[in-house]
């Protein structure tokens, strides 16, 4: 059984603790204590003092004056405020060769895209006014006419993320009545969208049918009733093997299209530019292909292969379209003014361009290994002087991924930056690197601390090696390499 600290040195700890009107009363916290500011600096005093409680209590022993507890605290509070006041955010420096990388924020925009929503941000603009007749127009009505044209589809509709665009396909075509879904593809993706959860909140009846590995066109074709909708979900993250069957898209439009049931297809990534042009394996369909096939309505991302902002695009009939337009909920899914002239520079890109759009992500994905060498080359080059003496770097071969939910099991041979060395050094270095500003992710394994060159564009590779100088510096203090 653990030890117990004895009540009453518990309680002498909590004597020591500052009160709420010490802190006031001290004088670099006293000035800050005015008008609106005030109201929330007593909240962070509150705040603190309570943490400090509960870890003076847990602690096993303390042996802290009341000045350095109080010298403790109102450094907490002023680093706290600190922190309040910059941005809530940090850049990062992505090393991780994950291209699409949902927790570092999906794609990059195209420095068009950025212009653009910098300056609607900035200024007003025609969002919803018709300045030819000088009345209330649709908002983003070209973009979405764009967005249609490159799919090929008659119409489309931009939404808030795909989640969106699929629960609002799903309401509107099911009207709450019955949903099939193949028990292979009642999906999860990322921490929060889970397919099943998402269609319990459109009121639809969801059927499953066929088994997790094998599903016919039979198990669809007995499930259909007048009024029942077909939902196809891109398996997007993972993949079956050995003993699986799966209905193409095309077969189970012409099914649909028989029993006259309404078909809804979640594209996922949503990929314009073709994937075996950037050097990625073929296999993968385009939106094209998709919305060609007959679905009533195609669903994709904006911010993953398509290599644009946070959005959904509902692709289909002018006459679903519409109706999804008119819809009561498309409101509460609708996208800012900055999303609409991002996502319309995006467009604009692939319309413009014959072959390859300059778009960041598409750019990453169809890197060279040639160029990637290099790159890692000049990068070592930078850092070969300042390294540790203990620590080796090397140019390895390694592997990127697409990420963002498409060819997940897919890997891309790329080149990397590998630090081998004291392994307690380079988990420390690799925490330091996330400390810093910008931070860098980097990628630990067996064999080191490693960075993906893939992921780091040509104007990161200074910020980069500073990176690593900083946390270097850090290193020689807590470890005296
Ligand atoms: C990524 C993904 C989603 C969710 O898209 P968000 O834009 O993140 O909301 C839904 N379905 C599939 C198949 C996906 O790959």
């Amino acid at each position: 059984m653990k030890a117990r600290v004895p009540m009453t040195d518990i309680q002498d700890r909590m004597r020591r603790i500052p009160q709420v009107s010490t802190i006031l009363d001290d004088s670099r916290i006293a000035p800050l204590m005015v008008g609106r500011q005030g109201a929330w600096m007593t909240r962070l005093i509150q705040e603190t003092l309570a943490e400090l409680r509960v870890t003076l209590r847990a602690a096993k022993s303390s042996a802290s004056s009341r000045e350095d507890l109080l010298e403790g605290a109102v450094s907490a509070i002023l680093e706290r405020r600190e922190g309040l006041l910059g941005p809530s955010w940090t850049r990062v420096l992505n090393g991780t060769g994950v291209v699409v990388h949902t927790n570092l924020g999906r794609s990059c925009f195209p420095p068009e895209a950025a212009e653009a929503a910098h300056t609607v941000a900035l200024h007003n603009s025609d969002l919803e006014f018709d300045l030819e007749t000088g009345t209330r127009g649709h908002r983003g009505r070209l973009i979405e006419e764009k967005a249609a044209l490159l799919a090929g589809a008659p119409d489309a509709l931009i939404v808030n993320n795909n989640a969106a665009a699929v629960w609002l396909a799903v309401r509107y075509a099911s009207q709450g009545g019955r949903v099939l879904l193949s028990r292979g593809e009642v999906v999860a993706i990322g921490g929060s969208f889970r397919m099943h959860e998402i269609l319990a909140e459109t009121g639809c009846e969801l059927v499953e049918i066929g088994t997790t590995n094998r599903t016919s066109l039979q198990d669809y074709v007995d499930a259909m009733q007048p009024g029942t909708t077909v939902l196809k979900v891109h398996r997007s993250n993972f993949v079956v093997e050995g003993f699986t069957e799966e209905v193409a898209l095309s077969d189970l439009a012409e099914a649909c299209r028989q029993h006259d049931c309404p078909l809804v297809y979640d594209a996922g990534s949503g990929a314009i530019y073709p994937y075996e042009d950037l050097g990625l394996p073929a296999g993968e369909r385009l939106l094209t292909e998709d919305v060609a096939t007959g679905a009533h309505l195609v669903t994709c991302s904006g911010d993953k292969l398509l290599g644009g902002c946070q959005a959904g695009i509902i692709f289909g009939s002018q006459e679903m379209i519409t109706g999804l337009r008119k819809h009561p909920m498309r409101r509460a899914f609708r996208v800012d003014k900055t999303t609409l002239a991002a996502l319309d520079a995006v467009m604009s890109l692939y319309l413009a361009s014959d072959g390859q759009p300059d778009i960041p992500t598409l750019n990453q994905l169809g890197m060279g290994l040639d160029d990637l060498a290099d790159r890692a080359r000049r990068l070592q080059a930078i850092l070969a002087e300042k390294a540790p003496d203990s620590w080796q770097g090397s140019v390895v071969s390694g592997q990127s991924s697409v990420g963002g939910g498409s060819f997940s099991t897919t890997s891309i041979e790329s080149r990397l930056l590998l630090w081998d060395g004291p392994k307690a050094e380079l988990e420390a270095c690799h925490q330091y690197l996330r400390l810093g500003n910008p931070a860098l992710v980097g990628r630990m394994n067996q064999d080191g601390l490693a960075v993906d060159v893939r992921t780091i564009s040509e104007e990161e590779i200074n910020l980069v090696a500073e990176a690593f100088v900083a946390a270097w510096a850090r290193l020689k203090s807590s470890f005296g390499v």
